[in-house]
């Protein structure tokens, strides 16, 4: 079966003999996909030209309640999204839930806190700006709605909630989408997409899908459009350098991939409650979806008199669980994505060897539950032990898309600091430590290189939202390495898919124009 793509408005077929899609567990071909033969300036143009007015015509508030109809468009299709996510990721019921309810879950968020804004048509930023002696002539700020085409470029590992996270601030925004989802699991947010459009809910133009390569989309993208990016740090520095992004100064969100860490504060000892919780906290990064999240914890940064203690910990947890078939319910973990990503996952662990030891894991010949592992992609689950540090060549620098972890010891703060640092930008670092000083301390030598650090001391103790885990309501990005972008952060999203421009005239004029405008604060 070979999926069509929707552009301008209808379904179609792409030409030639695409890509197949995989089943990751028994390596069977489940169906194709393809964008050859699409005009993709016609798409875009489509989009601009009959989805953006047709969103703008309504406000805010009246977006919101489209989002909430998605919302429920897609709820009443959640198991069939298990079911794909199943057989096309080889995710476990809880693999499937962090990415399904998680969208759905971010949906219903927009559209509540949408419903909350006032009417408008566009943000008002600040008060009037005195131009006059006489205040006649003043100035304003606005953000307006813009009124290009929002195309999502996605990383294969979420494609219900990376298409969601992303869709949602730009619907309600009143800026049509165009989504590319990875090739490798595509089926998922092309069921979404067909579910929305089946529903009817959006107007002609507002949701395209191309499924396939990109091709030459980029080429046709325009000044008012905006191109959201999630994926590797590798293809993010060629969207963009992309001729024709720079030339017409695109705008460009990356999220990207990250080296991010956990650590342990030297205050937290052995068996202690707050202990315990950092090993759980990594277990579960390092197991759920394989470890295939862009906030896994990849480094545990670890007092060097706890090194031994912590590994035995998490070696024990992890030599409990069970990894194989998710269709065997006693599995915990499923395989990665497909071959390429195991061999490249095994490639990145044999790099990471050469300077750590092994505590547990990481056999290339390791044999799953209830499947072949010569037709399958598992990986078995590694932690490591760094030998060198700071100083090590990998640890920081390779990001392993996969279930595996490397603990590194350190002696003093400065240190830890450095360690934390030299992941060169990251989503998330989380800081285990009762100790309210060292805490600070931490966060002040570490937050500008993180979009977001998770602070769990024993008064939190099991109520944190947890590392891996990125909520509507708060920021998810971060510097450097991680891309630089920004998303969510509740109605903040909205800000990327909006210009500012400053009207300077009458005080008078500018007032009426205000009238229909939503105050800007309320984003915040
Ligand atoms: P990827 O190989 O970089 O691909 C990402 C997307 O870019 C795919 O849709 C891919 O399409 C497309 N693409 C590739 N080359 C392109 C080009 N020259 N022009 C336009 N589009 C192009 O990443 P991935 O393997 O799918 O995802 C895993 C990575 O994503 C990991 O590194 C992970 O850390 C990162 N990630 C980051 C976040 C975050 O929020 N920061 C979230 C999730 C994942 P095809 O699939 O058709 O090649």
């Amino acid at each position: 079966m070979r999926l069509p793509n929707y552009v301008s408005g209808r379904w179609g077929e792409g030409l030639g003999s695409g890509e197949l899609l995989v089943d990751p567990v028994t390596g069977d071909e489940l169906v194709s996909i393809s964008s050859e033969g699409m005009d993709l300036e016609a798409a875009l143009q489509f989009a601009r030209a009959h989805g953006g007015p047709a969103l703008r015509q309504l406000t805010y508030t009246q977006r919101a309640d489209l989002l909430a109809k998605i919302a429920e468009a897609l709820a009443a299709n959640r198991d069939e999204y298990f079911r794909l996510s199943l057989v096309n990721l080889g995710a476990t019921p809880a693999d499937a839930s962090f990415d399904v309810d998680g969208a759905i879950y971010t949906m219903k968020y927009y559209a509540k806190i949408g419903r909350a804004l006032a009417e408008g048509k566009m943000l008002k930023e600040g008060a009037l700006v005195a131009l006059s002696k006489s205040n006649t002539f003043v100035g304003q700020h606005f953000l307006m709605p813009t009124k290009g085409v929002a195309v999502f470029i996605n990383a294969f590992n979420f494609p219900a909630w990376g298409f969601c996270e992303k869709a949602a601030p730009a619907l309600l925004s009143g800026v049509p989408i165009v989504v590319k989802p990875a090739s490798p699991t595509a089926w998922l947010t092309h069921r979404m997409v067909e579910d929305i459009v089946k529903a009817g809910i959006l107007p002609p133009g507002a949701i395209s899908i191309i499924c396939g390569s990109a091709r030459e989309l980029l080429g046709h993208v325009r000044e008012e459009d905006i191109v959201c990016f999630t994926g590797s740090a590798d293809t993010a520095a060629r969207i963009r350098s992309h001729a024709n992004v720079l030339r017409r100064s695109v705008r460009v969100n990356i999220e990207a991939d990250s080296l991010n860490c956990a650590i342990l504060g030297p205050d937290v000892a052995s068996g202690t409650d707050l202990f315990d919780l950092l090993v759980k906290e990594v277990v579960r990064e390092m197991t759920l979806k394989a470890g295939q999240k862009c906030t896994t914890i990849r480094r545990v940064l670890v007092p060097r008199e706890l090194l031994k203690a912590f590994g035995e910990a998490v070696t024990a947890s992890l030599s409990s669980m069970k990894v194989g078939n998710p269709r065997n319910s006693e599995v915990k973990v499923g395989p990665v994505v497909n071959k390429a990503q195991q061999s490249s996952c095994l490639e990145g662990l044999a790099k990471l060897k050469e300077e750590s030891e092994v505590l547990f894991g990481g056999d290339k010949n390791f044999q799953p539950l209830d499947a072949d592992r010569h037709k399958s992609a598992f990986v078995q689950p590694a932690l490591l032990s760094s030998k060198n540090g700071l100083a090590a060549k990998y640890v920081h620098d390779l990001e392993v898309f996969g279930p595996v972890a490397t603990l590194v010891a350190y002696d003093t703060r400065e240190e830890l600091i450095a360690i934390t640092r030299r992941g060169l930008g990251s989503l998330v670092a989380s800081v285990f430590s009762n100790d309210a000083n060292f805490t600070r301390d931490t966060v002040l030598g570490i937050g500008d290189l993180h979009g977001r650090v998770l602070v769990v001391d024993s008064n939190v103790g099991q109520e944190h939202t947890g590392h891996g885990n990125v909520v509507p309501s708060c920021l998810h990005g971060g510097p450097g390495r991680a891309g630089g972008g920004e998303e969510l952060a509740g109605l903040r999203a909205l800000l990327l898919y909006h210009r500012r421009f400053v009207v300077q005239g009458p005080a008078a004029g500018i007032t009426q124009l205000s009238e229909w405008c939503v105050d800007a604060a309320s984003l915040c």
